[in-house]
């Protein structure tokens, strides 16, 4: 059986980034970067004021005053008309590029303006003296011509898509959304909006799942629910290979109906591993299928990743949590793709046991002295409602052990991308 380490590494080593495309700013968030963004413009593109007011020599002012001279008036989206000399200011607007010979923009709350007989107004000035650059920002302060701006391999966040709007990219390359297929495996499950008979229960997982994949940054595609009859599988496991990525919940374990592995190698899914030294999820199951069935509904042209999750609900999570997003990472082409545990520190006393690390569902909170981690009544892979208590899982290594308050306990949170 692998170990969670190996496990990831056979992911790693087999899911390879998809092709890059040509994406719409407006449809990139969250996507990974696929080309380095270098600046070809400077920012700001021309010397700017920063405040509302009036641009001038810092030399005519004495002690912060002095009455100028009102040569010009500027807004923004304008060029200054005329330069500013000795005993002259300009009115100049937030964003407006200040006229040659002036140094500093004296905000306008400390200004002002008096007309005078011959027609031309003067600005009296009062003000904490400036100095040279007061209320400026020079060009390509932000970004100079030939800057790396971004590096491939970045997720899109809403800054990013800013600076490439600033920056004049329309379209980026990047790596467009897998699109996930989901698909409920068992005789019990009905749909959510279904009154469960006696033994059925609601599928709670597909659902779980959908929402799993969209936080990761895919394209999560329904598939409903297979009962555990091997045509009736079958057909929804064709259909499932279509998308880059497909995950069945359910069935992958030793149960008389558990056909899930079966059917999937008879479909030519070739199997990667199955089963990982892992509490909860151990009976999951990994495969590659190469030989896609139609390839104008494939999105990628590449093979199509097949995860058996198994149907305990916190199971379907966690492995979704440790195997699936890291998948879905490396996909993505992002940098960093195995889950980064934080070191915290636990409030209480937990006791562990068994031949396996757990991953236990736990609440990871930022107290003033750094990380601490409170483990939380978890009554094992079934109890789903656990979960909504916590936030992240804390691994708790294999062996028995008492782990005491205060002992640093590895974690990881369960958020976006
Ligand atoms: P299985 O892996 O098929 O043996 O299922 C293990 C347990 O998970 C059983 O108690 C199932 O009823 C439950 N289960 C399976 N699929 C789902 C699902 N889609 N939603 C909620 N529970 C499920
Ligand atoms: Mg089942």
């Amino acid at each position: 059986m692998l170990t969670v380490a190996e496990a990831l590494a056979a992911i790693v080593s087999e899911v390879t980034p998809a092709a890059p495309t040509a994406v719409a700013l407006r449809d990139s968030l969250g996507l990974i970067l696929a080309e380095q963004i270098v600046s070809d413009c400077d920012s700001p593109p021309f010397d700017k004021a920063l405040m509302d007011g009036f641009a001038v020599r810092i030399a005519d002012l004495d002690d912060g005053r002095a009455t100028l001279r009102v040569v010009d008036e500027i807004t923004a989206g304008n060029v200054p008309s005329c330069p500013v000399d000795s005993g002259e200011a300009a009115q100049i607007m937030t964003g407006a590029p200040i006229p040659n010979g002036a140094d500093a923009v004296v905000r306008v709350e400390d200004t002002n303006v008096t007309p005078s007989d011959d027609g031309t107004n003067h600005v009296n000035i009062e003000t904490h003296p400036p100095s040279v650059g007061t209320n400026i920002m020079y060009q390509g302060t932000a970004m100079r011509v030939g800057d790396g701006i971004l590096p491939a391999g970045r997720r899109i966040r809403p800054q990013e898509v800013g600076v490439l709007a600033e920056l004049g990219h329309a379209r980026i390359a990047a790596i467009p959304r897998p699109r996930i297929g989901v698909l409920a495996t068992g005789d019990e499950l009905v749909p959510v909006d279904a009154t469960p008979a006696a033994g059925q229960i609601r599928n709670s997982n597909e659902m779980m799942l959908l929402a799993q994949i969209a936080r990761a940054g895919g394209d999560a595609v329904s598939l409903g629910i297979a009962r555990d009859k091997r045509d009736e599988l079958r057909e929804c496991i064709q259909q499932g290979l279509q998308c880059d990525f497909l995950l069945l919940s359910g069935g992958v374990s030793a149960g008389k109906l558990d056909l899930v592995p079966s059917e999937l190698q008879a479909a030519g899914v070739n199997e990667l591993f199955h089963k990982v030294r892992v509490k909860p999820g151990k009976p999951i199951w990994f495969g590659r299928f190469s030989g896609r069935p139609s390839p104008e509904t494939n999105s990628s042209g590449g093979p199509t990743y097949v995860f058996g999750l198994p149907g305990n609900p916190v199971s379907s999570m966690v492995c979704f949590e440790l195997f699936v997003r890291t998948a879905i990472r490396r996909y993505l082409g992002m940098e960093f793709v195995e889950p980064k545990p934080i070191k915290a520190r636990l409030t209480v006393e937990h006791a562990s046991r068994g031949d396996r690390p757990t991953y236990y569902p736990a609440r990871l909170e930022w107290a003033n002295d750094g990380p601490q981690v409170t483990p939380v009544n978890w009554q094992g892979s079934a109890d789903l409602r656990s979960t909504v208590e916590a936030n992240s899982m804390a691994l708790f290594p294999a062996g028995d052990h008492v782990h005491k308050p205060g002992d640093a306990i590895e974690s990881i949170e369960w958020k976006e991308d």
